[in-house]
């Protein structure tokens, strides 16, 4: 939890304890640079649309999820339980699409692709599973059919350590609690439209050669 959110560079600008208050305190969130340039994922995804994606829909959930808590602060002040309801959606929206925009970027480098390490992540694949290409049929299946706007992830759940395949509708809403995602594929329209337009199995199908599965192992160690 905690952990991999440190390792994702998801963090206050400033450590907790040397925040000296609201009246100062910087804006807590910010966009983290894309970890290889917008045109490294060639072929599989174009430089214009990752340009846009990173710098256009990413930062607007960054500045989105800011300004939640900006308008959440002065709700809280005016005791305006009903605004306070409506930021609240706000603040899950703009956080979640943060959150899971950041884990997409580091779920990808150029020259990816192939399996995770034998041990450990790719082990729990085998066993959950069946193979690596029951894993990924099923993924596919999974993000292929997410209707409209969302996600197909691959977490780990603690709970009873295991893998599980989500497809996520309305990122806002969490869909099982406590889960954590390593793996994500953005399938809203706005990550593959101008090169694949209603093509989204033809998108995914690519993706898998620049899936990092060095970060995705890493963040299985953190997670489990
Ligand atoms: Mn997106």
């Amino acid at each position: 939890g905690a952990a991999s959110m440190f390792k994702l560079g998801i963090h206050a600008a400033k450590p907790l304890a040397a925040a000296p208050g609201p009246a100062d305190a910087e804006k807590p969130y910010t966009l983290p640079p894309l970890p290889y340039d917008n045109d490294a994922l060639e072929p599989h995804l174009d430089k214009e649309t990752v340009a846009l994606h990173h710098g256009k829909h990413h930062a607007a959930y960054v500045a989105g999820l800011n300004g939640s808590l900006e308008k959440l602060a002065a709700a809280r002040a005016a005791g305006d339980a009903t605004l306070i309801s409506a930021l609240t959606r706000a603040l899950a929206f703009h956080g979640s699409g943060h959150v899971l925009h950041a884990i997409y970027w580091t779920s990808m480098k150029p020259g990816g692709g192939g399996t995770p390490a034998e041990r450990g992540l790719g082990k729990l694949i085998a066993r959950e599973f069946g193979s690596f290409e029951g894993f990924r049929a099923q993924f596919a299946a999974v993000t292929n059919s997410v209707a409209g706007s969302g996600w197909g992830v691959l977490a780990y759940e603690p709970l009873g350590r295991r893998l599980v395949i989500l497809g996520v509708e309305k990122h806002e809403n969490v869909l099982f609690a406590g889960a954590v995602p390593l793996l994500v594929c953005d399938v809203w329209e706005h990550a593959y439209y101008l090169k694949y337009q209603n093509r989204r199995a033809e998108y995914v199908n690519n993706w898998w050669n620049v899936v990092n599965w060095t970060k995705v192992g890493e963040l299985f160690v953190a997670a489990s």
